[in-house]
């Protein structure tokens, strides 16, 4: 017997007939034994409804008055859910946030959880009731209602399982896990059983856009055990958790990440003086933007080549700002190029194992894709190649690394 906390996004939600399927599923938790405290997203569909209604009367409403507006979808679902519960015969309630009392900062529409006050609940617990929680919302110390973001009904279910000491927190969606790449590029990727919270925000922050990633930051930082799986379909989804598996077989790589929203810009013939990285990088970052991998070629005659990678939306204010250090500084030139895509092998078994890099590299060279940049971190190796290569690129390192699973994708 275990304390679940179980979040149903949108899709799940969608219409009455899932709402139904939704509480088949709690009734039968219930039925095993198990205490379910239950976060809901609104329907699908329901929150960009109601912003674009608020942008049908004034298109830029005071966050306050958003926040009263779309706070509304999850409340929705909340109620029907407990219904669809007493009809069952499953003793139900449903809260909203600010009636739970998840107390927020004062950052209307993209407010940060401060304190879960989780007595309330657990008083319902104990009298044998499951638990409804609006999820994406909260309240602040004005009692001003809040919400946390899109997506934000993933945090409200980490949160409350860090307050109430869940054994896990289930986050149903529709698809069955986390996958060893993206299974449109490479068919044989495989639903992982289970991968850590690191590996889960390398792997999400490209791609496998699978959970809110402050959801994972925090479930990683209360050791929340968290559990993705499908809505749809019975199977045990993929946890992430802290532990590293300790096993010598285990493997090494947990998954291929890619990201297709890089672009490059290359400062040629820059004197090659101290203070010369932060006369070109200060610039771009006081002005918000983002670099991610950086590359400093060695000099020759005093000059050198200096290269980074932003997001390609960020790509026209960067080269705006570049321009005018590449004057200041005496460079050559600047060159762009947006064609490039980022291709990343995680895996935390790379601290216990050597040569992550060299495989990494020959399986690239194997199928003659150029890399033009590297950049490496403590569970992760990450290549720049020209996008026309990433699919080859992709499949050649899941391959290489022994990611396929025996039949294909597992259902
Ligand atoms: N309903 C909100 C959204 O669409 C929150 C969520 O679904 O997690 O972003
Ligand atoms: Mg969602």
């Amino acid at each position: 017997m275990a304390l679940l906390v179980q979040k149903y996004g949108g899709t799940s939600v969608g219409c009455p007939e899932r709402i139904e399927r939704v509480a088949d599923k709690v009734a039968r938790f219930r039925a095993d034994g198990h205490d379910v405290v239950v976060v809901v997203s609104a329907m699908s569909g329901e929150t960009n409804r109601l912003l674009d209604l608020a942008r049908s009367i004034e298109p830029h409403p005071q966050p306050r008055e958003l926040d009263m507006l779309v706070s509304t979808g999850e409340q929705v679902t909340t109620a029907l859910l407990s219904m669809a519960l007493h009809k069952r015969q499953v003793p139900a309630r449903s809260y909203n946030g600010s009636q739970v009392r998840i107390l927020t900062d004062t950052a209307h529409t993209k407010a940060r959880i401060q304190h879960i006050d989780g007595h309330k609940l657990r008083a319902d617990i104990d009298q044998g009731r499951v638990v409804v929680v609006a999820g994406f919302q909260g309240v602040d110390p004005d009692g001003n209602i809040t919400t946390l973001g899109r997506g934000g009904s993933d945090t409200t279910a980490v949160a409350l399982a860090a307050a109430l000491s869940a054994d896990e927190c289930q986050i149903y969606t529709d698809v069955d896990g986390v996958y060893t790449t993206d299974p449109r590029i490479e068919s044989s990727a495989r639903r992982l059983e289970k991968i850590t919270f690191e590996e889960m925000l390398e792997l999400a922050s490209m791609g496998s856009k699978v959970l809110q990633l402050r959801a994972v930051e925090f479930a990683g930082k209360y050791a929340v055990p968290l559990r993705v799986l499908s809505s749809f379909e019975e199977g045990p989804g993929t946890l992430i958790t802290m532990d590293e598996d300790a096993d010598m077989e285990a493997p090494t790589i947990a998954g291929i990440a890619f990201n297709r929203d890089e672009a490059k810009l290359t400062v040629l013939g820059v004197p090659d003086t101290p203070g010369v990285a932060y006369e070109i990088l200060g610039p771009v970052g006081e002005a918000n933007i983002e670099v991610d991998v950086i590359l400093q070629n060695t000099g020759e005659d005093g000059h050198t080549d200096f290269t980074f990678t932003v997001s390609r939306s960020d790509l026209n204010d960067a080269r705006a700002i570049l321009e005018h250090s590449v004057a200041q500084l005496g460079a050559k030139e600047l060159r762009v190029d947006s064609k490039i895509a980022k291709v990343s092998v995680v895996g935390v078994g790379m601290r216990s194992h050597a040569n992550v890099a060299a495989r990494m590299f020959k399986a690239l060279s194997e199928v003659g894709v150029n890399i033009q940049m590297i950049s490496t971190s403590e569970i992760k190796i990450s290549v720049i190649i020209e996008e026309n290569y990433l699919e080859l690129a992709v499949r050649s390192l899941h391959t290489a690394f022994g990611l396929e699973g025996d039949a294909g994708v597992q259902q």
